[in-house]
């Protein structure tokens, strides 16, 4: 058992990071400051768990993430933390680099300094993982993928400010010794996704008869991968990725956006069935400006280094995810309704 420092916990893929981790053990300090894009219902059963602590707060605020590690000691701290909303960072893109580059530098620095103050079998120990994206590369053609060594090329005020935080941390690594790891990880799906994303969005819409806005001519491209096999990825990389290295995770799952769409519709179909297919509800509408073509990532070096493969393909993955949002329709109506914000407050 180990103590977790993970930041960002009430958000999709940190939420889903810290169920696992509390699952298997670990104690878990959970630090996020509950932006639009916290939601702690998606920690509900975590409330009175021993293992876990729930701390409001700014991974930019030094002092207070300076207490949490002196108080709690952790092994590890894991940075989910971040403005993560593509379409957002275009309409303002400065509360990308607040968070995304100023406040992860802040928490690099009160992190270096904790760990220098280890002892050295501590110090050589202590792991400060970094989760990040593979827009950072930017966009491919039809051919090719990225891999650890495709230069970086952000093309979004997101991607943008996530490439810096990746720099940051090799920075760090570099000057400072901090001992750290970076993924960089395709598009995430699965239980918890707020639903301004692709996938639960269209669910939503879908059930409810709404049109589903498809970008330009929905042909983009992204890999996707299926949530909890990236948590199992991240868990991977800090049990036993080395120190100072950045690996690719990714399902090897490439879909267009309006295959994505239609395999929805058609998963719905089989499940709530309608007298008109739902696909008929698809809209192309006028495209994200900067749209990138097509993302792909080569996951060979955490495969082969790390012996991780995923262990849910698109079909089974979406079929989990889908079944999971009707499942859990109570979490999804709590955000559409705005409840799940007064939760925070105690109201
Ligand atoms: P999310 O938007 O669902 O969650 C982000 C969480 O961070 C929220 O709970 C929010 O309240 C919290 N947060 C934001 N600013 C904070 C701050 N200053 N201090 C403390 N907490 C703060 O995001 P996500 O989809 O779970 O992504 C998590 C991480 O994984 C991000 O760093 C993102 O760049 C990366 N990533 C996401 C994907 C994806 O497909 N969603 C893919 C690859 C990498």
């Amino acid at each position: 058992m180990s103590t977790l420092l993970v930041t960002g916990g009430a958000g999709f893929i940190g939420g889903n990071f810290v169920h696992r981790a509390v699952a298997t053990g670990h104690h878990v300090i959970n630090l996020d400051k509950l932006t639009y894009a916290g939601n702690l219902s998606t920690l509900a059963s975590l409330r009175d768990h021993a293992g876990h602590r729930f701390v409001q707060g700014d991974i930019g605020d030094a002092p207070l993430v300076t207490a949490l590690l002196a108080e709690h000691r952790p092994d590890a701290v894991i940075n989910f933390a971040a403005e993560s909303h593509v379409d957002r960072s275009i309409d303002g893109p400065a509360a990308f680099i607040q968070t995304n580059v100023t406040a992860t530098l802040a928490l690099l620095e009160v992190t270096r300094d904790y760990w220098r103050g280890l002892s050295a079998d501590q110090a050589q120990a202590f792991r400060f993982l970094h989760v990040s994206t593979d827009e950072v590369y930017g966009s491919l053609g039809p051919e090719g993928r990225f891999t650890e060594s495709t230069p970086y090329a952000p093309n979004s005020p997101y991607s943008a400010s996530k490439a810096a935080s990746d720099h940051l941390v090799r920075a760090f690594h570099h000057t400072y010794g901090l001992p750290t790891l970076t993924t960089n990880c395709s598009n995430n799906y699965g239980p918890y996704q707020f639903p301004e994303k692709l996938i639960p969005l269209v669910i939503q819409k879908a059930l409810a008869g709404e049109e589903l806005p498809v970008y330009g001519d929905g042909l983009n491209i992204r890999d996707w991968l299926f949530v909890e096999d990236h948590c199992d990825a991240i868990a991977t990389v800090l049990g036993r990725g080395t120190v100072g290295e950045t690996y690719n995770v990714g399902g090897d799952s490439e879909q267009t956006n309006l295959d994505v769409v239609k395999t929805i519709c058609a998963l719905l179909d089989s499940r709530v069935p309608t007298s008109t297919p739902r696909a008929s509800l698809i809209r192309f509408v006028r495209d994200r400006p900067g749209h990138d073509r097509r993302y792909a990532i080569d996951a060979g070096k955490i495969q082969r280094e790390l012996g991780w493969t995923p262990r849910n393909d698109f079909t089974s993955g979406l079929a989990l995810t889908v079944d999971w949002y009707l499942a859990n329709q109570a979490w999804v109506t709590g955000i559409l309704d705005g409840s799940y914000r007064m939760e925070r407050l105690g109201q």
